[in-house]
């Protein structure tokens, strides 16, 4: 039987701050993506998916343990592209393939804000490599993800109100301004050359 757990942060609580205060993690991190980790073992239990890895279980199953299960991944996945350090731009490979598909880093931006800005209710944007190498971004409700789309996910901003009351209250853009402070592009760059 497959216990998970939450990928430890590889910073301090209040290392994000100012962007992101310590109270907004001790809440996000501390209670909410842990009610996800803590659901999806006790809903994996009896089921086909007991020893199975939380991708396959975000992959294949349905109804509560896919929604728990796709939330204990997405957490970990936003929490470990944030960084106190963060690398504000990409290079490279990466940043050939945002300029040949949305024109530019900046269009790309304008897209992913206007997309994230735009989903009604609570849900995650998205960007992610399609298996013919497209870059494209992806708005999703609730807990969907890329990983269910069997698409590449490169990076992605938790849109949920959680996310972002206690520091902009009601505002998703400045909460939006802050997330691209704290990105970190070298993270989403491994992501982008891992096969
Ligand atoms: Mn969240």
């Amino acid at each position: 039987m497959m216990t998970h757990t939450q990928a430890p942060l590889p910073y301090a609580m209040d290392a994000l701050e100012p962007y992101m205060s310590q109270e907004t993690l001790k809440y996000h991190y501390g209670k909410h993506h842990k009610t996800y980790v803590d659901n999806l073992n006790r809903l994996v239990v009896g089921t086909p998916f007991e020893n199975s890895s939380l991708e396959e279980i975000v992959a294949q199953a349905d109804g509560p343990l896919f929604n728990n299960a796709a939330q204990a991944w997405n957490h970990d996945l936003f929490f470990l592209t944030l960084s106190p350090h963060a690398k504000t731009a990409p290079e490279g490979a990466l940043k050939k393939a945002i300029e040949r598909d949305f024109g530019s880093v900046e269009a790309f931006k304008e897209q992913f804000d206007k997309a994230a800005v735009g989903l009604f209710g609570s849900g995650w944007v998205w960007l992610a490599e399609t298996p013919e190498g497209t870059l494209q971004i992806l708005a999703e409700s609730n807990a969907g993800n890329p990983l269910r789309k069997g698409l590449k996910t490169l990076m992605g901003v938790d849109v949920w109100e959680h996310s972002y009351y206690i520091d902009t209250r009601n505002s998703r853009p400045e909460y939006l301004k802050n997330f691209w402070k704290l990105l970190d592009w070298s993270v989403v760059e491994q992501r982008f050359e891992a096969q």
